[in-house]
């Protein structure tokens, strides 16, 4: 299988398409985001300084999340997903210069295509249950928990993220539009990239990316 990057906007799906593709395909998930909020919850140095900078919806240094990226991309065998690398284009020539290090190609660019105001419906919504994981959403009927607020799992009271907020996603997303969706050029000089359109129902997005990802 394919080596994965997404390119794709705040709450496009990236987590949740990732998941797909770890239980039925076996890939290795490295979520940037995920590593950092891991850095906050254990009060380590690097969660520290990082705390207020994701609070605020900024990018954290280029230094401190390609190290983070790198220890664990070591650790990896098998095929991979980076979602929430590269974010601008010194972390994309970064990013090249880790993969020949340690001899990886064989990879497609996955650029996920979904409009501004389903974004911000989706990220002012999304709440996930910090016990199992699972992930609901308040503002959309299908994906709402049986009882508000608590999980129907494992009964845990769902949490929000610090960074889903109407005001922080209008700087996340335009931080997407300014540094992140220019990687994509930087890729397309590579024949790698793929889009697909993510405003659609999940079977279909995962049929698609099963496709992109599964090509010789
Ligand atoms: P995400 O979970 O991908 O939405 O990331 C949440 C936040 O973590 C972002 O808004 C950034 O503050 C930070 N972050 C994640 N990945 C990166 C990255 N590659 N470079 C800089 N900051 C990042």
């Amino acid at each position: 299988m394919k080596n994965i990057i997404f390119i794709a906007p705040p709450a496009s799906g990236k987590g949740t398409i990732s998941d797909y593709l770890v239980n039925n395909f076996d890939y290795n998930h490295i979520s940037t985001g995920d590593l950092l909020r891991g850095e906050i919850n254990k009060k380590s140095e690097i969660g520290l300084k990082i705390n207020d900078i994701i609070k605020s919806g900024q990018l954290v240094s280029d230094d401190i999340i390609t190290e983070l990226l790198k220890n664990n991309l070591l650790k990896i065998k098998g095929s991979f997903i980076l979602d929430g690398y590269p974010r601008n284009i010194n972390q994309a020539i970064k990013l090249d210069e880790i993969l020949n290090e340690i001899k990886v190609d064989n990879l497609i660019v996955i650029n996920l295509t979904v409009p501004k105001d389903v974004l911000k419906n989706r990220i002012t919504g999304r709440i996930s249950c910090p016990n199992c994981h699972a992930g609901y959403n308040e503002n959309i009927p299908s994906l709402m928990p049986k009882q508000s607020g608590i999980c129907d799992q494992c009964n845990t009271t769902l949490e929000k993220r610090s960074d889903d907020n109407a005001e922080t996603f209008e700087i996340r997303y335009q931080t997407y539009l300014d540094e992140t969706k220019p990687v994509l050029a930087y890729y397309q000089d590579q024949g790698i990239v793929r889009s697909i359109n993510v405003d659609r129902a999940l079977n279909e997005i995962f049929n698609d990316i099963e496709e992109m990802v599964s090509e010789d």
